[in-house]
């Protein structure tokens, strides 16, 4: 939503991770493949060279208007504290807004348990409902909804074990050096769109 907004690059970790396996072949990167046909997550330094990779790029290409909207990364204190430098170096500390959805662990099994994603685009997310179930058409028509591995309940258990462990304290990071807008995530979609739309002036 807030990529379309305001036309921002949206950055999905995962998918730059997926796309540049698929392209480079060096011993470090088939580690990297082999831990994510695990259901591991990628290595913090490796994500972290790959994000700062592409953001080089976008801000290359749009020195203006440009932004990124990060998604799934930093989710390490490792992570965190390199992008957070390397983005005051880069566009300055003033122009780096952090968004934390605060959601119940019981509410996220939840949704969790309900999502669908489009096999063409991971961007595209939908609830499972009557008309939208897995191997339903994706509703933006470019294809197939469906159930991620990645979503399983154990695979949920050790990402929320790793979240508390590793991501936590990423937060505690953020939250000290930089300002951090904290929205209530257990509101449905619509009201947490208002809410992240009016925290930052939109
Ligand atoms: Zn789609």
């Amino acid at each position: 939503m807030l990529a379309e907004k305001l036309g921002f690059f949206h950055s999905i970790s995962s998918q730059l991770g997926r796309d540049y396996i698929k392209s480079h072949f060096d011993q470090e990167t088939l580690r990297q493949k082999e831990n994510y046909e695990k259901g591991l997550l990628f290595d913090s330094d490796w994500m972290f060279r790959i994000v700062q990779q592409k953001t080089k790029e976008i801000f290359e290409q749009s020195q203006e208007q440009g932004g990124i909207i990060y998604d799934g990364s930093p989710r390490t204190l490792y992570e965190a504290k390199e992008l957070c430098n390397f983005l005051t170096g880069l566009i300055g500390r003033e122009n780096i807004k952090i968004i934390y959805i605060d959601i119940d662990e019981n509410e996220l099994r939840r949704r969790i348990e309900r999502r669908l994603i489009c096999n063409n685009s991971p961007e595209h997310v939908f609830i499972k409902s009557g008309n939208l179930k897995p191997g339903s058409p994706c509703p933006e028509s470019d294809g197939i909804l469906i159930e991620r591995d990645l979503d399983k309940k154990e695979i949920f258990d050790v990402r929320m074990e790793k979240y508390k462990k590793e991501t936590i304290p990423a937060l505690e990071f953020l939250k000290r050096k930089h300002k951090v807008i904290t929205i209530n995530g257990n509101q449905p979609i619509e009201a947490v769109r208002n809410d992240i739309t009016r925290a930052l002036d939109l």
